[in-house]
């Protein structure tokens, strides 16, 4: 059966057939670099990182695109509060932005294009759609005009009438906005802005692009006019891709996308975080208690389009669980084991890699079932139930040949899902090598009191051999590395 994906423009699931066979253009909108990731950024990162990596899987040729907004209000606003430029606070998020990317094991995309970097092409696409009469220039601000879109909300499933009296509640109850739109609908395709403010030259004066049209402007340098499936939050299909959608279907007379693809949130009740396990503000946050593949875990146990409730006893129950198939995974072949964090080095597991474990009846079923699951829009839920139905069946087996193939067979399938399966539970923070170091300081203490100085020179001895000297100070006895 070929792959099903729910389609946000016709409400439905739908076969997916890429434009060019064995072919995929893929855009999903990235970050915009104002602030740290929290873990709604990292449900999205996640999801469509495992999109990709499961199309790939599949056998077809992915290109997948994430921008990245680092030019707009939010950005230049937080800067002028912070006193820094613009671009320096874009940069710092970036760098954190990748920062916890890598840690949450998201593979990066193939094309990461930037605002900054398609400042031209921005203009003239605007220029265009002006030149088209789709759009106009209204003191100095670009905006597109909304009328001249037959099927504008259909991919939010708006009515037009409702935005427009909407909208004008909204201009009524903000007096210092200029009155200077056609149709209080209509959007910004280049606001003007003072020369005193980061901005480029534009035919239409000194400003700043859109949003929207920041996106529309990518796909098409990146990717080309039409692309097969556009993804995202939630949050984006109205105005954010309704508007991408408008501007770039009015330029082009084609679609902008096949396929329209929306991950849920995850909500958070604050009272909850901080009662139970302190804050978990950020991805950063989250990583000091829990490892990548736990946050994995507690994200893909639900299907991409239903929300997720964040509770600490939900994460604790992921990182449970993790360990049945950390567990099962231990009897595959050692080289195997702690390799691949760079997630690349599982794109070459797709369906032919598989092929291997077909004669094994055990095996072909479960691969059966696995892609069944992602087949039908990316049912992760289901998928990782198998990963767990496979853990068992290891953990059973009494047959040491049989575990150690299935258990490679777990690691190459969790792997597409974007899991290591790396063993993390020897793993300890500064916190306890500390502890555990002044306990060893103490019983060196205690045996020098009882001159027992064979054991203190032994634990002093065997200190250093691990990389770690004792250091006796007028405070008493201390530790640094070597
Ligand atoms: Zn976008």
């Amino acid at each position: 059966m070929p792959i099903q994906v729910f389609n946000t423009l016709t409400g439905k699931k739908e076969e997916f057939v890429p434009l060019e066979a064995g072919k995929v253009k893929l855009y999903a909108c990235g970050p915009t670099v104002y602030d740290s990731s929290h873990l709604g950024h990292a449900r999205m990162a996640i999801v469509w990182d495992v999109i990709q990596r499961y199309l790939r899987f599949s056998g077809l040729q992915v290109t997948f695109v994430r921008n990245i907004t680092d030019i707009d209000d939010k950005i230049i606003n937080r800067s002028k509060e912070l006193k820094i430029r613009p671009d320096q606070l874009a940069r710092h998020y970036l760098y954190e932005f990748w920062a916890d990317m890598y840690a949450l094991n998201v593979a990066p995309p193939d094309i990461e294009p930037r605002a900054t970097e398609y400042l031209q092409q921005m203009i003239l696409m605007a220029e265009d759609l002006v030149k088209k009469g789709k759009a106009y220039e209204a003191e100095g601000d670009v905006y597109f005009d909304v009328s001249g879109c037959a099927d504008y909300g259909k991919l939010g499933k708006k009515n037009i009438e409702d935005l427009k009296s909407g909208a004008r509640e909204q201009v009524r109850s903000q007096n210092e906005l200029k009155e200077v739109k056609r149709n209080p609908v209509d959007f910004a395709l280049w606001k003007s802005a003072p020369e005193t403010e980061t901005g480029w030259q534009s035919p239409w004066g000194f400003g700043r692009p859109g949003w929207h049209l920041e996106c529309s402007s990518m796909i098409k340098s990146v990717l080309g006019e039409t692309i097969d499936i556009h993804g995202g939050g939630e949050d984006l299909v109205f105005p954010h891709h309704e508007n991408e959608k408008a501007q770039s279907e009015s330029l082009h007379d084609k679609p902008l996308a096949k396929y329209w693809l929306h991950n849920s949130f995850v909500n958070v009740s604050e009272e909850k975080m901080s009662k139970s396990l302190g804050n978990f503000r950020t991805i950063a946050d989250l990583l000091r208690d829990y490892s990548a593949d736990t946050v994995r875990l507690f994200i893909l146990q639900t299907h991409y389009r239903n929300p997720i409730d964040f509770s600490p006893e939900s994460m604790q129950a992921a990182k449970q669980a993790l360990m049945r198939l950390v567990r099962a995974a231990l009897f595959a072949e050692t080289e195997e084991n702690g390799s691949g964090f760079y997630p690349s080095k599982h794109y070459s597991f797709d369906v032919k890699a598989a092929e291997k474990y077909k004669g094994d009846k055990t095996l072909s079923e479960f691969h059966n079932e696995f892609v069944a699951a992602m087949d039908n829009d990316f049912n992760t839920a289901v998928a990782i139930s198998h990963l767990f139905g496979l853990a068992d069946k290891i953990s059973a087996s009494k047959n040491d040949a049989e575990r150690k193939l299935w258990a490679k067979a777990l690691k190459d399938y969790a792997g597409v899902l974007g899991f290591t399966l790396a063993d993390t539970r020897k793993e300890v923070d500064k916190n306890s090598t500390e502890q555990v170091l002044s306990l060893l300081l103490q019983l060196r203490q205690d045996a020098r009191a009882n001159k027992d100085f064979k054991t203190s020179d032994l634990i002093r001895n065997e200190l250093a051999k691990a990389g770690i000297n004792v250091m006796d100070t007028a405070e008493g006895p201390t530790w640094e590395k070597a």
